[in-house]
């Protein structure tokens, strides 16, 4: 678990790069919208978010397990992450922006994932 919530995380990274050489286009970490997604593109009016499991509380995943120490700081912390993720992707909705989330664990070492995205940008 890394201490800080880190931007320009290594699976982002390939995630970007990935669609970059795909030839697609895109602004990242865009602070105007609600939740400031990851990666925006615009023309396409969808976004995609990089959560990292911890953070963002995966469920079942095991990266996102809650320490021992001081659990209930965690479970509440890691609560209201949740629910303003809820909010901003109800929000973004709301604005006409589709919404997809991709789970840091999943773009470890899976290349379906990566696949997964370019599928939803072409639906
Ligand atoms: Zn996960």
């Amino acid at each position: 678990m890394r201490a800080v919530k880190s931007r320009d995380t290594g699976p982002e990274l390939q995630l970007r790069r990935f669609l970059h050489r795909k030839g697609y286009r895109y602004n990242i970490h865009v602070s105007t919208l609600p939740g400031k997604p990851d990666l925006v593109f615009r023309s396409k009016r969808k976004v995609v978010f990089v959560n990292g499991c911890f953070w963002h509380g995966h469920k079942g995943c095991s990266r996102a397990r809650i320490p021992k120490e001081n659990s209930l700081f965690w479970t509440k912390k890691i609560d209201s992450n949740t629910k303003r993720d809820r909010e901003n992707y109800a929000t973004l909705r709301q604005l006409g922006w589709k919404t997809m989330i991709v789970w840091q664990c999943q773009l470890k070492d899976e290349y379906s994932n990566l696949t997964k995205v370019v599928e939803f940008l072409e639906e």
